[in-house]
């Protein structure tokens, strides 16, 4: 970093300080407008090895270079509907919550960049990110977009086309009745309830035959992709990944 540009970052931080919202740590560095580096890297991320299917982490390995991914006990009794897997970038926890919640309860839009350098690093590592025709959000409906001022799922998708080029971003999937907030739920059976038939493909679908992936910021129970798969299906789509920032555990 030259002189001026040391002297100016200086400046601004003793202007407009910054604190790490994790751990409340003066910034010092422009890497990441929102953490201290130690907690950023403190992160959870999810390493191999993983479900093949849900995309959950299960116990390290040691020994491996690269240890092979498997499924899970409880997917291999039932397999998430309507969807090929699931791929998690961090688990729900750490620095990666917080700046979920930030970005999508608190009006932090630029946090998107931050959790898709995440998932980019992530995607590099265990994806094959040439194998898919489209990029596709899970939408918000307008009202709750119009309250929020942006689609959090859209500036994740947006922020990660270009990884999985030749891949486009496409929005023709629509939340078509509002929905409540599924954190706010409290169990799987209401989850479900409050999702069924919330999403469909409008107008002329672009998905014939398509492989794409499904992006959103945290799974829970699945419930939410596995009805935008249904939805994607119907449309004609040949098989969908979902690819979240976050894996959540479950509520009872
Ligand atoms: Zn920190
Ligand atoms: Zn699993």
């Amino acid at each position: 970093m030259d002189a001026l540009r040391e002297w100016s970052l200086t400046l601004k931080n003793l202007l407009l300080p910054v604190f790490c919202k994790q751990c409340g740590r003066w910034l010092l560095t422009e890497e990441n407008g929102f953490f201290c580096p130690t907690c950023w890297e403190l992160t959870p991320r999810i390493k191999r090895p993983f479900c093949t299917r849900c995309g959950r982490p299960h116990s390290e390995v040691v020994g491996f270079d690269r240890p092979p991914n498997f499924p899970c006990a409880s997917c291999r009794e039932k397999l998430p509907a309507h969807v090929r897997r699931i791929y998690g970038a961090a688990r729900y926890d750490g620095a990666v919550s917080e700046a979920i919640k930030l970005f999508k309860f608190h009006d932090r839009p630029r946090l998107a960049a931050v959790l898709a350098d995440l998932m980019i690093e992530f995607a590099r590592e265990n994806m094959d990110c040439a194998a898919y025709d489209f990029v596709v959000p899970v939408p918000l409906h307008r009202v709750r977009e119009r309250d929020r001022g942006y689609n959090q799922s859209r500036l994740l998708a947006k922020a990660l086309t270009l990884a999985f080029a030749p891949a486009r971003l496409d929005e023709s999937l629509c939340r078509i009745r509002p929905t409540k907030v599924q954190s706010g739920l409290a169990d799987q059976k209401a989850r479900r309830a409050n999702v069924i038939g919330a999403f469909a493909v409008v107008g002329e679908s672009p998905f014939q035959h398509a492989t794409i992936l499904l992006v959103d910021d945290v799974v829970t129970t699945a419930g939410t992709v596995s009805e935008c798969g249904a939805a994607l299906k119907r449309a004609g789509a040949a098989e969908v990944d979902v690819f979240a920032a976050a894996l959540a555990a479950a509520p009872a």
